[in-house]
């Protein structure tokens, strides 16, 4: 499948993942990723995967600055 990220992997379009992880160790979450910036490592386990499930379509706004926390 070609919407299946891994970490570390830059995120190719600005838009909504769904983050799983394994083993399993939560429910489902759903992350904002920015084109350009890279898939964040999961501090509780070494396998996680990203599926883009929603593009983010407001390219009027390069931010850069955005952070993110898991
Ligand atoms: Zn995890």
């Amino acid at each position: 499948m070609d919407n299946v990220f891994t970490v570390g992997e830059v995120v190719p379009n600005s838009g909504n993942y769904r983050i799983t992880h394994y083993p399993p160790h939560t429910g489902e979450e759903v992350l904002t990723l920015t084109k350009g910036s890279t898939f964040p490592r999961c501090v509780r386990c070494s396998h996680v995967s990203f599926m883009l499930i929603r593009l983010e379509f407001c390219y009027g706004v390069e931010n850069s600055r955005l952070s993110v926390s898991v």
